[in-house]
């Protein structure tokens, strides 16, 4: 793995080792060898995966896809209710542009957050960015800056995008990132969102990602893995596998606020990323 030194002092700066391909368990039950996951920033010309040949000599997928509604392999933890749920916003939202969209959710009185939010956190990055990292609700910091990923959290996330490449400094959109959250006000005392503020608030997340169009998804944490795929199961039980939001690839892992409080399980999601960054090359070109 050619990592330059900036890079191992990035990772070693997030308490990470190097990272070497992880046990086969972890990885998708792929039938041909993962292409390499490098850097974006130091990555050499990709070549065209050679696609795998099934048994029945179909091509077979790099990584497996599984659908956001179709029920787990291993036993079922509890079913969510359809992340999207109607809500009496949802078809005027889904034909908002930007500057709509923002302007909406500025002043969206929908559910009782709005009585207790400072700001709402509508999302950063580029409005058409080739990845898109969707988060939980916002934090203490974030309902006072208006910003998602703020604080020790965001500079943990920030650290790992940059190892990779990715910025959500102002950059090209191969390379800008676009940041939302599920929520987009402060439940009070950071307690877990309610189902019926996160139905209610789903149709702006689905808006922006409709608004994006990235090549991959990373969700960051349970709620936002519910949002976007409906699946309740345990983090670790989905992570490692190439799941579906309406087309777009989805790669599941713990939120950053997680990882600094259990740091044993930085390394799984330095795994996630580069499966990630794995499933971004082959969407490219
Ligand atoms: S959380 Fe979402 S639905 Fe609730 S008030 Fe804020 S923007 Fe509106």
């Amino acid at each position: 793995m050619p990592w330059t030194e900036r890079q191992q002092a990035l990772l070693q700066g997030m308490g990470l080792r190097i990272w070497s391909p992880p046990p086969a368990a972890l990885r998708p039950a792929a039938p041909q060898a993962a292409p390499a996951i490098v850097p974006l920033a130091v990555q050499a010309p990709v070549e065209a995966p050679t696609p795998a040949v099934t048994q029945g000599g179909e091509p077979a997928p790099a990584h497996p896809v599984v659908s956001a509604r179709t029920p787990p392999a291993a036993p079922a933890a509890a079913a969510v209710p359809p992340p999207s749920a109607p809500s009496p916003q949802a078809a005027g939202v889904a034909a908002m542009d930007w500057p709509a969209l923002r302007e909406a959710v500025a002043g969206c009185q929908a559910c009782a957050l709005c009585e207790s939010r400072r700001n709402t956190v509508f999302g950063v990055g580029h409005p058409s960015a080739e990845w898109m990292i969707v988060g939980e609700a916002p934090g203490e910091q974030e309902d006072k800056q208006g910003e998602p990923f703020v604080g020790a959290a965001g500079q943990l996330l920030d650290a790992m995008l940059q190892a990779v490449g990715l910025t959500r400094s102002e950059a090209d959109a191969a390379h800008q990132v676009f940041i939302a959250n599920t929520l987009k006000c402060r439940p009070p005392r950071n307690r877990n969102p309610q189902p019926e503020e996160l139905a209610q608030c789903a149709p702006f997340l689905h808006r922006q990602i409709a608004l994006v169009r990235p090549k991959v998804l990373l969700a960051m944490g349970r709620f936002a893995i519910q949002q976007l795929l409906g699946r309740d199961e345990p983090i670790g039980r989905l992570r490692g596998q190439v799941h579906d939001y309406h087309g777009t690839p989805v790669i599941v892992t713990y939120h950053p606020a997680y990882l600094l409080r259990q740091p044993t399980e930085k390394a799984k999601a330095w795994e996630d990323l580069c499966l990630a960054v794995s499933v971004y090359r082959q969407r490219q070109g």
